[in-house]
């Protein structure tokens, strides 16, 4: 399988029916939700009806019973919908959350939490990153306390997407004393007393709530154990390149997007009596933004290939489609506003708004250093 065949005609009657409801029930709202730092959970509801909570997941769940290809379509087009924080809401849900679910999950567990996830009955939020541990896992201080008939957890999240809104989190605590990635373990928490989440402030993805969550004295049963005792570390390890192809392939349809706004910007706009595009300058920053565009999509598609192909093990090529996108995506973005003078300031351009929420990108899933630590280790440098 080579890159350009990656996708068949069924992946590209998917592409065209995503692509038609984000553009026309989630574009439309894209701002108003922006303004309002929130999108409605209903949402959730109307992906799900089109079948967009499962695709990747089987039937037998309600899923769609498709594969990582469908699902990055998804996650390709959903840079269409004009609100970094509405992929980032609906993407945390369908590509953190509830992989682990799918993957680790026993029977009781995916009828109780990935059935009703993928009908958009609970909403699902992924708790790994706290106050004093983001890049470094082994850090985290959470801790889950053995009792009769299951665990006390104790402790606090940072930066939890979804994490107001979420029914359950799935979340990482340890569970020994020991120091490193020993001993933790994940556990599907379910809103409850002892559990407050608040809101915080950010710079972009407004339309998304990025949560700081209290554990305090959180009783989770035994059942609710997700994975080993003690396996947690393989658990985050088992869906890090997913999420990161994900990153990847958002910020292509994002740079995409922004590519195709200003081209048609540059050729209705007139300085100096001709069109912004008839200027050299700018009409070499378009051609080095396709440029961009093309080997950053290409780059990510020859990941996702090798990815789909090695089931899960392609770490070198995601890693290096993770870092060459992201902070690509930003410069694209901010050239794009620079393109727009005084009006890619402003709201109405949406260009700002893109800016923005492009600046994640080099830090969420794992920084850009993170990628070179890992591209440094697959090289034996
Ligand atoms: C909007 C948003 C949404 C998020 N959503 C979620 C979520 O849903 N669930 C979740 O669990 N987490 C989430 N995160 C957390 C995210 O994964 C972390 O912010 C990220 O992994 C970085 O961790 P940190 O913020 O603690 O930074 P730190 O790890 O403290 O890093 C600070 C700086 O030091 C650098 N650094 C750290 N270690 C090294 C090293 N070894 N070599 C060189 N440089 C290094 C980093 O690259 C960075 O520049 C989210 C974050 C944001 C901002």
């Amino acid at each position: 399988m080579s890159a350009a065949s990656l996708f068949t005609d069924e992946h590209d009657a998917l592409r065209e029916s995503i692509r038609r409801f984000v553009l026309a029930d989630v574009r439309p709202h894209a701002s108003e939700w922006e303004r309002a730092r929130w999108f409605p959970d209903e949402l959730f509801g109307q992906f799900a009806e089109h079948g967009f909570l499962g695709l990747k997941y089987p039937e037998a769940y309600g899923g769609q019973g498709g594969d990582f290809l469908h699902e990055a379509v998804l996650a390709e087009e959903l840079a269409l919908c004009g609100s970094g924080g509405v992929a980032a809401g609906i993407g945390a849900h369908i590509n953190i959350a509830t992989p682990p679910i799918a993957k680790f999950g026993t029977e009781d567990q995916k009828e109780r939490y990935l059935r009703p996830a993928i009908a958009a009955e609970k909403i699902s939020a992924l708790a790994i990153t706290e106050p004093d541990a983001g890049s470094d896992v082994a850090g985290l201080k959470t801790h889950a306390k053995r009792v009769d008939g299951g665990w006390v957890l104790n402790g606090s999240k940072m930066f939890i997407t979804n994490g107001v809104r979420a029914h359950f989190w799935v979340t990482a605590a340890k569970t020994t004393a020991e120091g490193g990635h020993h001993g933790l373990s994940f556990f599907l928490v379910d809103r409850q007393d002892g559990v407050s989440a608040s809101k915080i402030d950010k710079m972009g993805w407004h339309a998304s709530d990025t949560a700081l969550i209290a554990l305090e004295d959180v009783f989770v049963p035994e059942e609710n154990l997700l994975g080993g005792e003690n396996q947690g570390f393989y658990l985050i390890m088992a869906n890090f390149q997913w999420e990161r192809l994900v990153m990847a392939l958002g910020a292509v349809g994002a740079m995409q997007v922004a590519y195709d706004k200003t081209v048609a910007f540059a050729k209705e706009r007139n300085a100096f009596g001709r069109p912004l595009s008839g200027f050299q300058a700018l009409r070499h920053k378009l051609a080095d933004i396709a440029t961009t565009v093309h080997t950053s999509r290409v780059v990510t598609y020859d990941a996702l290939e090798r990815f789909v192909r090695t089931e899960g093990d392609a770490v070198k090529e995601v890693t290096m489609a993770k870092l060459a996108t992201q902070r690509a995506c930003f410069d694209v973005m901010d050239t794009c506003l620079q393109i727009h003078g005084g009006a890619g300031y402003m709201e109405e351009y949406e260009i700002e708004r893109m800016a923005r929420d492009a600046r994640l990108g080099p830090i969420g899933g794992g920084t850009d250093e993170i990628m070179r630590e890992i591209l440094s280790k697959v090289l034996a440098l």
